[in-house]
């Protein structure tokens, strides 16, 4: 079975905060500059997989010039056509786009994007706002997923009340057959209704992104049982410890061996299409 890293973002972004070099700062000890001019070849992430031992990683895009920057659907496709080790992931921001559904289609049609990440409490928006209603019809109808960031982030800006994951239960009724992942699972005050959405409905998943994995029985209760909805993810570069770390700890909680290769690769592999590798 694969290791799968579902949430790794982009060295290199287009118009930085502040609040994005800090972040930087914090978790690498460079400055942006430096980060970007070490990270933006993909051949040093795809080093930097071996490394750890993640065999594909999702690669994000991420359009949100209040809180972080732009990291466009552009530079994703450009960096991931290095390997198909990388799987690109689109985001669509429905404020600054004009017909957010074509634009997803094209997207994954003509760029080869695979997948679908929005960001509600960076770019303001309730998840079952109607005018993301197409967009969700649209990746429902080209079978890829949708990751949706719920919960807590530490850049300036981001409005947290866009970040309940109940607003997916509305998108998880409406669009039975499309895939959904709550990430961060609702951090740090909506961890019980994020497993109740998991457990609840079959096309629910959570991605633990960014959480410290052995606290994850602490969040979500019987993993055991609920490990066929949960999935690996790191939100490199923003990682306490290295991916590795975060996968070991993974591979050292009290869980059966089948649970554990679900959430490090199997639950994500189905969902990327990957079984056969
Ligand atoms: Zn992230």
């Amino acid at each position: 079975m694969p290791t799968i890293d579902f949430h790794v973002h982009l060295a290199d972004y287009q118009q930085p905060t502040e609040s994005l070099r800090d972040g930087i700062r914090r978790h690498s000890g460079l400055e942006l500059e430096a980060f970007v001019q070490e990270w933006s070849d993909p051949r040093r992430y795809l080093a930097y997989m071996d490394e750890q031992g993640v065999d594909y990683s999702v690669i994000l895009a991420e359009i949100t010039p209040i809180t972080t920057g732009v990291a466009d659907n552009d530079l994703v496709a450009r960096f991931c056509s290095a390997s198909p080790r990388l799987v690109p992931f689109a985001t669509i921001h429905p404020h600054l786009t004009a017909d957010p559904a074509r634009e997803l289609e094209r997207l994954v049609r003509e760029r080869g994007l695979r997948g679908l990440k929005l960001y509600p409490t960076y770019n303001y928006f309730y998840p079952n706002d109607a005018v993301l209603y197409p967009v969700y019809a649209t990746a429902e109808r080209l079978g890829i997923p949708v990751m949706v960031h719920t919960g807590s982030s530490v850049f300036t800006g981001s409005r947290l009340k866009y970040g309940d994951p109940l607003y997916l239960d509305d998108v998880a009724v409406d669009f039975p057959r499309l895939s959904l992942l709550i990430t961060h699972g609702g951090r740090p005050f909506w961890y019980d209704r994020a497993a109740a959405l998991a457990r609840l409905h079959p096309n629910v998943s959570i991605e633990v992104g960014g959480l410290p994995p052995q606290r994850l029985p602490d969040y979500f209760g019987d993993l055991e049982r609920l490990a066929p909805r949960l999935i690996f993810g790191s939100d490199w570069p923003g990682v306490p410890r290295s991916v590795g770390d975060n996968i070991a700890a993974i591979r050292a909680l009290p869980l059966t061996e089948a649970a554990k290769e679900r959430i490090l690769g199997g639950n994500a592999a189905r969902l990327l299409g990957l079984e056969n590798v």
